[in-house]
């Protein structure tokens, strides 16, 4: 329940609402575990207020002109690029991430909406004259109404950021339902675009668990439902909003493993590797998770893994030679090393234990420290579940073959990666793996803007990709138009089938 602490507002119609529903949760710092601010949980009354308010806004947006959306677009890039240190420092205060990769965060956020400045490139249809004697046929992109945006909590500015710009600048409104744990980033960006002189009720926020989700998952105002969070979750949207007529797409949870040849560079694969298993404390859905070593790779790969972890540095987000942050929440810290117990026991090699670690002046915060095990077996539970968390483990295969074959028994295929010198081998990677973002000596595959993110298997549910053209796809519908003007003259009735004359 509420105490004296601030609750934050809902953002509904251009404005601040405080929330009705008695129901709230704490937000902290991840650093130091202290409670930095409350957030509402809304009841199906204030989803409904802000689907409303959406709802109300669309004939006006989707009826602006081109011109009029690019510039509301273009004056929120400027502001968010102005104030893009003050967005990090939130993502860094709340989530916990390093100044570094919070910083990266709004980067690509920013990159996310220059693309969707493009709108008046990426709304255009096609069109072809003369289909028959006197008859032209053309496209039109059309928007798809209200569209609801429920975001998670390790990327609280660029996520939001994968759906929102481009939804807008095609003509939707939107209703974001941010994380829970993280919400005031959502916050900053509605006001950054009250600013940039987007009209009122055209991107909402609503904050919540559960109950605003599946408010928003039911409601008969919401045309369409971005997702993107754990896999049973992203299940549960998935089937629920097409269940109520709703077009989805829904990204879920990841195991993204990283294959590593004999022939590879071996220093440059593990700076890769522990780049990309460690940075933001693992809680990335492109963390390199699980590495597949073939031959002889693995054992000095390893030493030159547990090597470089020596000299990570674990430390709160806001100082500068913090490198490894701390995990959301004591839940998923507690979750971390519960699951670090379980490999133990189940016979994994623990290389490296972060268990342990706790850094000076910030004994609340929820640390867990990089954590290596090795001779990892595919039924531990290691293996088998998204640890979110600091913790890499290793497989060995005996030949390119074995490896891609563990990775596409495994039912997550957000990204995938392989290091090697071997263009051959590379080929056949890229073309065999089961999964939506491919890296070829890159750990992190995240394509860039004007491509579309999303995975494979359990990693998305759904058939369109996230932000690029399948994000333009997915935000608008498609209408194919015939038209002729008679000029007088011959006109008959004739029953056939129309054909082309
Ligand atoms: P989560 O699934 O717990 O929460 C995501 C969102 O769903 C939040 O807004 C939350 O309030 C809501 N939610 C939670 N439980 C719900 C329920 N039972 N019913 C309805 N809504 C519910 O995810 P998280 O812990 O915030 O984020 C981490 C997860 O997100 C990881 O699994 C990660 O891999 C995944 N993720 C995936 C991608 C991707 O592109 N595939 C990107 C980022 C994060």
């Amino acid at each position: 329940m509420a105490t004296t602490q601030t609750v934050l507002s809902h953002w509904i119609h251009g404005r601040e609402e405080n929330s009705r529903s008695g129901r709230d949760g704490a937000v902290t710092n991840s650093a130091t575990g202290e409670v930095v601010t409350r957030v509402p949980f809304a009841d199906a009354e204030e989803v409904d207020a802000a689907v409303q308010a959406a709802a109300a806004a669309a004939p006006a947006w989707e009826s602006a002109s081109l011109s009029e959306r690019t510039r509301v677009m273009f004056a929120f890039r400027e502001l968010l690029h102005e104030r893009r240190d003050e967005m990090a420092r939130l993502v860094t205060l709340e989530h916990g991430k390093v100044t570094a990769d919070a910083q990266g965060e709004v980067q690509r956020e920013l990159e996310l909406v220059e693309f969707a400045c493009g709108l008046s490139e990426l709304l255009k249809g096609e069109h072809s004259w003369q289909v028959s004697r006197g008859v032209d046929s053309y496209t039109l992109r059309q928007p798809v109404g209200v569209v609801a945006g429920i975001t998670p909590f390790n990327f609280p500015s660029m996520v939001p950021g994968w759906m929102f710009p481009l939804a807008i600048a095609a003509g939707n409104t939107f209703v974001l339902k941010p994380s829970e744990q993280d919400p005031s980033a959502s916050m900053m960006l509605a006001q950054l675009l009250a600013e940039a002189g987007l009209p009122d009720g055209v991107f909402n926020v609503v904050h919540g668990d559960r109950e605003a989700v599946d408010a928003l998952l039911t409601h008969p105002r919401v045309n369409a439902v971005s997702f993107v969070g754990s896999s049973p979750v992203a299940r549960h949207i998935y089937e629920t909003a097409t269940r109520h007529g709703k077009r989805a797409q829904a990204l879920g949870g990841a195991k993204n493993h990283a294959v590593v040849l004999p022939d590879a560079d071996l220093d440059y694969a593990a700076d890769q590797i522990v780049a990309g298993a460690y940075g933001s404390s693992g809680q990335r859905c492109m963390a390199v998770s699980a590495v597949v070593t073939v031959g002889d790779a693995g054992d000095a790969l390893v030493a030159k893994i547990a090597e470089r972890l020596d000299r990570l540095v674990v430390g709160p987000g806001d100082e500068p030679d913090s490198e490894v942050g701390p995990l959301i929440s004591a839940a998923a810290r507690d979750r971390v090393r519960s699951l670090i117990d379980a490999g133990l026991e189940e016979g994994a090699e623990l290389v490296c234990d972060g268990r342990g670690v706790t850094v000076e002046g910030h004994e609340q915060g929820f640390f867990v420290g990089p954590t290596l095990f090795d001779r990892v077996g595919t039924d531990m539970r290691v293996y088998q579940e998204e640890i979110f968390g600091p913790v890499l483990v290793v497989n060995r295969a005996s030949s390119l073959d074995d490896a891609i074959a563990l990775v596409n028994a495994n039912p997550w295929g957000n990204g995938a990666a392989v290091f090697t010198r071997d263009g051959g081998a590379a080929r056949s990677f890229e073309l065999r793996v089961s999964a939506g973002m491919v890296g070829i000596n890159v750990p992190i595959p995240v394509p860039m803007s004007y491509y579309s993110f999303g995975g494979w298997k359990a990693s998305l549910f759904g058939d369109i990709h996230m932000h690029g053209p399948e994000g333009v796809r997915f935000y608008t519908r498609g209408k194919v138009v015939s038209s002729r003007w008679p000029q007088g003259g011959d006109t008959k009735i004739d029953l056939a089938f129309p054909t082309a004359t």
